[in-house]
Order: C-alpha cells, then sequence, then structure tokens
C-alpha cells in the first residue's frame, strides 16, 4: 500500500529520531558530536553514514545498529543501511600501506583473494566475474564472489538471487547460488535505486561486506570490482591481502587504454597483476562457426606482452552470455560444454594454477607504464 506524503520520511525527521543517540567517546549526543555526517531519502530508502575515529569504530558499531534500528521503525521507510565513515579517507594519490598497518587484516580464512578489474564500464567485468566463480566452484574449490561495484551492483541479477541474506547476530551470512557463496550491497538495496557514494562511504561498505560476512574459510574469493580506480580499488589494497587483480579489456584500443589505467592503479597500491582477460574477443556464428572479429580480436595480447603481465585468455561474444547473465543463470552452468563455458574455465584454471602456486607460476616480472 501507497504510503501518504505527510508520513515521507525526510533527512531531517530522521536526524531527528536519532540525534539524541549517544556517542560512546565523548558521552555527547550523535547531534552534539558533529557525528551524523549525512542521511540520504530516496523513495522510502535510507543511507545514513556516521562519523568514526578509526579507533573507536568497534565501539560505534552498536550505535550504528541502533541508528538502523530507530531509522527502521520511522513512517515511511523501507529499508535503511546506516555506514560508519572515517574522519578523512586517505588521499587517493597516497602509495597503499600494507594491509596490516594499522587495522586487522580482514578476510583471513580466505586463501587467494583476486580483484577482476577494468579501466571503464561496460567491458563485461561483472559477467566475467561471475562465470569465473562459478566456473571455479565446478572445479571443486570454495568459492565467495564479493560485488565490490556497489556504484552499480549487478551480481544480484547476473545470480538470479532477489532475496535478502539473513543475518545472525551482528553478522550477515552470505546468499548460496551455483556452488558459491555471493554478497552485494544490491542484496540489501532495490535495484533502481540509484547509489551515490562518497568515498569514505565506499570504504565503509566495501569493509562491512567483507568483515561482518560469515564469509567461513574459503580457498578463493573473486571481487567484482567498481570499474575506473579510486577508493574501492584502496580499500581493498589495504584492508586485505590480494592475490593479485585481473584486468578485463575489449579488444578495442579505446578499452585497452582504459585497461592500462586499471593496471597502473594496481601497480601503484603494489598489488599484482596477475593477467589481462580479453572479452568479446571475437564472434562465433552459432549457425556456420564462423569466427568474426568485431573489435579487432588479439587487442589485449599485445597489450598483455607489452605490459609484461600474463595474457590468461580470451571470451568470445555471444547472444547466450548475455541471455544468460540477464536471466540469472551464468552460461558456465547452464551451458557447461559449450564455447564460452569452455573459455571462463579454461581462464578459471590458469587463475587457481597462480594463486595457488600449482602451476609453474614464478613471480611475473615487473609491469612497466609508459
Ligand atoms: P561491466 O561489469 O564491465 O560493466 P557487464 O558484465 O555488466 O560489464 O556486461 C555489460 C553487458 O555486456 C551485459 O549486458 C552483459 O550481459 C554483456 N556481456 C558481457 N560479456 C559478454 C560477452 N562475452 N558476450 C555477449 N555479451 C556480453
Amino acid at each position: 500500500m501507497t504510503k501518504l506524503s505527510p508520513a515521507a520520511p525526510t533527512p531531517d525527521s530522521l536526524r531527528a529520531a536519532i540525534a539524541a543517540l549517544k556517542d560512546p567517546a565523548s558521552g555527547r549526543s550523535l547531534a552534539e558530536a558533529g557525528l551524523i555526517e549525512s542521511i540520504q531519502v530516496q523513495g522510502g530508502l535510507v543511507q545514513v553514514s556516521l562519523l568514526t575515529d578509526r579507533a573507536n569504530a568497534a565501539r560505534m558499531e552498536p550505535v550504528r545498529e541502533e541508528v538502523e534500528r530507530l531509522i527502521a521503525a520511522e513512517p515511511g521507510v523501507k529499508n535503511v543501511a546506516a555506514i560508519l565513515t572515517a574522519h578523512k579517507a586517505p588521499a587517493p594519490a597516497a602509495p597503499a600501506a600494507p594491509a596490516s598497518a594499522g587495522k586487522p587484516v580482514l578476510l583471513q580464512d580466505v586463501r587467494a583473494i583476486v580483484a577482476v578489474a577494468s579501466g571503464k564500464g561496460g567491458v563485461g567485468k561483472s559477467t566475467v566475474s561471475v562465470n569465473l566463480a562459478v566456473a571455479l566452484a565446478q572445479m571443486g574449490l570454495k568459492v565467495g564472489l564479493l560485488d565490490a561495484d556497489i556504484y552499480g551492483p549487478s551480481l544480484p541479477r547476473m545470480l538470479g538471487l532477489t532475496r535478502k541474506p539473513e543475518v545472525r547476530g551482528d553478522r550477515m551470512i552470505p546468499l548460496p547460488a551455483w556452488g558459491l557463496k555471493a554478497m552485494s550491497i544490491g542484496f540489501l538495496v532495490e535495484e533502481e535505486t540509484p547509489m551515490i557514494w562518497r568515498g569514505p562511504m565506499v570504504m565503509g561498505a566495501l569493509e562491512q561486506m567483507m568483515g561482518q560476512v560469515e564469509w567461513g574459510p574459503l580457498d578463493i574469493m573473486i571481487v567484482d570490482m567498481p570499474p575506473g580506480t579510486g577508493d574501492a580499488q584502496l580499500t581493498m589494497a589495504q584492508r586485505v591481502t590480494l592475490a593479485g587483480a585481473v584486468i578485463v579489456s575489449t579488444p578495442q584500443d579505446v578499452a585497452l587504454l582504459d585497461a592500462r589505467r586499471g593496471v597502473r592503479m594496481f601497480e601503484r597500491t603494489k598489488v599484482p597483476v596477475l593477467g589481462l582477460i580479453e572479452n568479446m574477443s571475437f564472434f562465433c556464428c552459432p549457425n556456420c562457426n564462423h569466427q568474426t572479429n568485431i573489435f579487432g580480436h588479439g587487442g589485449a595480447k599485445n597489450e598483455a606482452a607489452r605490459l609484461g603481465t600474463e595474457f590468461l585468455g580470451e571470451i568470445p561474444i555471444l547472444l547466450d552470455i548475455r541471455t544468460a547473465a540477464d536471466a540469472g543463470t551464468p552460461i558456465v552452468a547452464t551451458d557447461p560444454d559449450g564455447i564460452a563455458a569452455k573459455s571462463y574455465a579454461a581462464i578459471a584454471k590458469r587463475l587457481w594454477e597462480k594463486v595457488s602456486g600449482a602451476g609453474d607460476q614464478k613471480p611475473g616480472p615487473r609491469i612497466v607504464i609508459d
């Protein structure tokens, strides 16, 4: 039933609802201590950002929960996410501190964490992340899939998941799908809601999806990164020990230029680049198997050679990949013998060899970007 507008929550009404809560550090109210950084309201969905010092983050956690409880009880509120943010986001250009500096390293039960990144959106990074993760699970590995693309979370749609994760105590249980465990901010907010994130909020949301989710021991976690370079990349580099990053690109030159930026970002944060994947590499006619190189096939292979990193493989452009992704049924699971599944499986196998040390992996050459 639609609520009448007088009941619609506003940032001011919600601020008033939580203003009197006490800051455990100073004993003053949240309002007096100036800790309510922002409240955003959109169609009944509320995002609250609470400021905290890193040292007080643990003590602020019950306050964050209370904020969510109080705001959820306000008329017209359908969903609320309160996030703790540190006073200052680190300067993006600063070299990342080692993961252990100051704060506990998150996800210590995960043997290898692999970031899947791209320099720009729309190159098929999420589709690659999902299918690689499913292919790794098909190899018998314990796999987690974390959607760090908080600006445009697409994992719920691609995995066909519409329910919300269960909460036990102060931890969320990742959703099982296609043999893996998945977590996405998209499970918590509605898909159509445009997300406006500022630096500290990005870090807070990511840290919660890593630190407050019951992932359990995993062999490998695939992290679908937001496109481009920035806060999310930095957070990952600082808060977990990444086995490395995989860069997805289409063969087009422009996309490759963007891929180079992605590579450079990880280089700067001392995260090894495990290799490049060329997506939408060639078109294979489903009727006659004729191969057409729509975008000039092979760009990523040459680029990988130039950058001194490994070319991990190529994936054709196929209507079935898109329709399967749109239907929430990853093609690796639904057509495991098809050409697409074989491409993903080969890349998954090589990736696992590299990160588990099972293959002929030696530390790759340093990547030099001009
Ligand atoms: P990104 O995460 O880089 O923004 P997505 O994974 O969301 O990109 O993919 C963008 C669109 O391209 C989606 O509609 C997806 O289904 C489609 N797509 C991705 N890879 C392929 C492919 N190899 N063949 C056909 N369509 C693809």
